[in-house]
């Protein structure tokens, strides 16, 4: 049985940053660029502009969010005594999967056949 602990604690680590990246995401609700008060160009590129940025806030919070999710189901996989097991078949994951991909949480094997089905279902 390998030693997980190093990417355990590492997993920790990277939540809590994730969890404080979230929480300036949410309390950056102005926009981040700043106001041209009295440009001379038109009102409408600003707010173009300020759509965009909302449109890219969205994104990185739910990627974040995303990845947030997917690190404390591995850190209840953890507790529960069965990280480093794919969830899909229960096999050992490849110890280099893990250590690139702490929150991986499928082997190599049934994450390439995911990727395979879902090219397959578009
Ligand atoms: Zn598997």
């Amino acid at each position: 049985m390998a030693n997980y602990s190093e990417l355990y604690e590492r997993l920790k680590e990277e939540k809590r940053q994730l969890a404080e990246k979230l929480e300036q995401l949410k309390a950056s609700g102005q926009p981040l660029v700043e106001r041209r008060e009295g440009s001379p160009f038109g009102k409408r590129e600003e707010e173009a502009s300020e759509t965009l940025e909302l449109e890219k806030r969205l994104a990185m919070g739910k990627k974040l969010s995303d990845t947030l999710a997917r690190i404390e189901h591995t850190l209840q996989k953890y507790e529960a005594g069965t990280y480093g097991l794919c969830d899909s078949c229960g096999q050992v994951i490849e110890q280099e999967r893990l250590e690139a991909l702490p929150q991986a949480s499928l082997c190599l094997k049934c994450k390439a056949h995911e990727t395979n089905e879902a090219k397959g279902a578009r």
